[in-house]
């Protein structure tokens, strides 16, 4: 088949048109679609801008599935990776009559882990909800046929039973495992290593391209393309996966999983008792020693603190101790050597992060109200990631609204490691012209004044008054949203819904129904949320969303980008925030339907250079600075809906 017929699957003619209820053939689909397709043919590395409402999982499924190819197809996260696997995929191959194999297979901690579960029902516990849900899930494992946890809505996510039957690579028992030929972890990546199409998120093919860690390393070599969706998200990511990392949760669950592991071996409780509590407690005192830092910073802060140093030196030595003696009994069970092998990896993990780490690398730490994590994070992701592509002989497509700065690709492709790659640009078939506008507010102070948030909520309330809420209000800190929920509440007539009130989703449940709320978000509500209709009308964007410079890792990457004679500013602070603000402002028009305005409220964009930047990466709108017209905006808008 012709990419040119791969296209055509999509066109006017093609099965998609008739078939699928409310498909509206797409030239820019059909585009990408041919080139997808040539990109797999050939190995090629490409980058795809596709503007919403291109069509973008259609263009690349369409070509993976008609290529007789094994494709990786990776999404930013569960949920979208849920959504591809049991939605689009399932319509995808019924258009196309395909018999392509596909698979759905995410990283271990999703899985339940049977052994896990087998030992923890007999440990018993004494809390009440532990036990209830350790119940229900134990009755759940009697009938499910994936052992995937997100079919077990009823119990949260951050549950602390699911790390007690759930398993990570440590404490996995492998082919040693009395429940190896049932585990679920075993047949999703059988079933992976069959398929045709394997549907996997960022996380576990960073985890296990990065650290060979989640052990699906036997289907990755035999993959001839990748296909990264929202791959606007990879550089980030990559500095994840690419660090070394030690968590005062990883110590003190191989402490206790040490202990578990004792119950049946004669004399090993008396050994390793002593050695546990006494990694329990150094932790602990770490941990509230870090209580005077700042929650994050740079590894020098705790170099400096002495009461944090001679804790993390104590804590090497005890460490260290507690893996000799696990050493000395790893032969008298499978789980003792197993809990000697992670005793020994974290043990070399913080030795190298708090002494012998290399100077490309840039050590910080990380603390939360009852834990820690240390990292040594490098600087260079561009040739890991250059690395692990090369190793897979492989086509990598990577694709997202959001990968251009103005047009232009060389950010994403210098972060990747990308040398010289096929880009493709595909404008957003939505008419912005008539459907959006993009207000600038006159008059606003500059972003670091102090009463900066209250004149945005003052420069707001008459846009709020002609949308009738219906807004979204996206925040670049926690602090200026908790202030300006402050400012509304009980000021305005429309629900508020505000982050951290209430689970994400149900917020955004709520905002939809409400049909004309207003709500307050940070950080996650910029990206992957998806409100068509009325109910969102308004997108506000307080200021532009540069990373806070207080993070080590970013202050490290500045000063190394000064010293190869790169501006920081410009070539990585601008083009970091261009991309974000690309996201944020993405969640107004939704659909052809959808009519709205975004509030861009940083003077910035007048003001300084780079505000153009800013302004010709966002949909091409038209702009006005007088409210007057806002309002005429909405005022035809309600004229023209019936
Ligand atoms: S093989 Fe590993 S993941 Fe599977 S049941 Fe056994 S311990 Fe759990």
């Amino acid at each position: 088949m012709t990419d040119h017929d791969v296209a055509a699957l999509l066109g006017a003619e093609g099965p998609f048109a008739r078939e699928v209820p409310g498909f509206a053939p797409r030239e820019a689909q059909q585009r990408m679609a041919a080139i997808v397709a040539e990109a797999i043919e050939e190995r090629d590395a490409l980058i795809a801008e596709a503007g919403t409402g291109t069509g973008k999982t259609f263009a690349y499924l369409v070509p993976a599935l008609m290529s007789g190819r094994k494709v990786v197809v990776s999404t930013g996260t569960k949920a979208l990776q849920d959504q591809l696997f049991f939605r689009d995929l399932p319509r995808v191959h019924s258009v196309l009559g395909s018999r392509v194999k596909s698979s759905l297979l995410k990283g271990r901690a999703n899985y339940l882990c049977l052994y896990r579960l087998d030992q923890s029902v007999r440990e018993g516990h004494h809390d009440r909800v532990l036990a209830s849900q350790l119940a229900t899930i134990r009755a759940w494992s009697a009938r499910t046929r994936r052992g995937d946890r997100m079919e077990l809505a009823d119990i949260p996510e951050d549950s602390p039973v699911w790390p007690r039957v759930t398993s990570t690579p440590e404490n996995c028992l492998g082919t040693e495992c009395a429940f190896f030929d049932d585990c679920h972890v075993v047949k999703a990546r059988r079933e992976a290593m069959e398929a045709d199409i394997v549907v996997v998120n960022h996380h576990l093919l960073m985890a296990d391209l990065a650290l060979k860690q989640e052990g699906f390393g036997e289907i990755l070599p035999h993959a001839d393309a990748f296909i990264l969706d929202e791959a606007h998200q990879i550089p980030e990511l990559a500095g994840q996966f690419f660090s070394q990392s030690v968590s005062a949760r990883q110590i003190t669950d191989l402490a206790s999983d040490a202990l578990a592991e004792c119950q049946g071996v004669t004399g090993a409780m008396g050994l390793l008792l002593e050695p546990v509590e006494a990694v329990q407690a150094i932790v602990k005192r770490v941990r509230l020693a870090m209580d005077v830092l700042p929650a994050k910073g740079a590894f020098g802060e705790l170099e400096r603190n002495d009461a944090v140093h001679d804790g993390l030196t104590e804590l090497r030595d005890v460490l260290a101790a507690l893996s000799d003696l696990l050493g000395a009994q790893a032969e008298r069970s499978r789980g003792l050597a197993s809990a000697f092998e992670r005793a020994q990896m974290l043990s070399l993990r913080l030795d190298r992060i708090v002494e012998e780490h290399s100077d490309a690398d840039v050590r910080w730490y990380e603390t939360w109200p009852r834990g820690f994590a240390l990292h040594a994070t490098p600087l260079d992701l561009a040739s890991p990631l250059r690395a692990m592509r090369m190793s897979t002989d492989a086509a990598w497509i990577h694709t997202s609204a959001t990968l251009s700065i103005a047009g232009d690709f060389q950010h994403f492709a210098r972060q990747l490691g990308l040398e010289d790659p096929r880009t493709l640009s595909l404008e957003s078939p939505f008419d912005y012209a008539r459907q959006a506008l993009a207000y600038l507010p006159q008059g606003l102070p500059d972003p670091a004044a102090r009463d900066y948030t209250d004149q945005v909520v003052d420069a707001l309330l008459p846009v709020l008054e002609a949308s009738n809420g219906r807004a979204f209000l996206l925040f670049t800190s926690h602090r200026a949203l908790r202030r300006a929920a402050e400012l509304l509440e009980g000021r305005v007539p429309w629900p508020l819904f505000v982050q951290g009130s209430a689970p994400r989703h149900r917020l955004l449940e709520e905002f939809r129904a409400s049909g004309h709320g207003v709500l307050l978000g940070a950080a996650s509500f910029w990206e992957g949320v998806d409100v068509a209709g009325e109910a969102l009308s308004v997108v506000v964007i307080d200021k532009l969303p540069f990373a806070t410079p207080d993070d080590p890792v970013l202050q490290a990457r500045l000063e190394a980008l000064e010293y190869a004679g790169i501006n920081p500013f410009m070539g990585w602070q601008v083009p970091t925030a261009v991309i974000a603000l690309k996201q944020g402002a993405g969640r107004l028009i939704r659909d052809v339907h959808d009519r709205g305005v975004l509030v861009l409220c940083d003077p910035r964009l007048t003001t300084k250079g780079y505000g153009k930047l800013f302004l010709a990466s966002v949909p091409p709108m038209p702009r006005t600075r007088s409210l007057d017209d806002v309002k005429a905006f909405f005022t035809a808008v309600d004229t023209a809906t019936p």
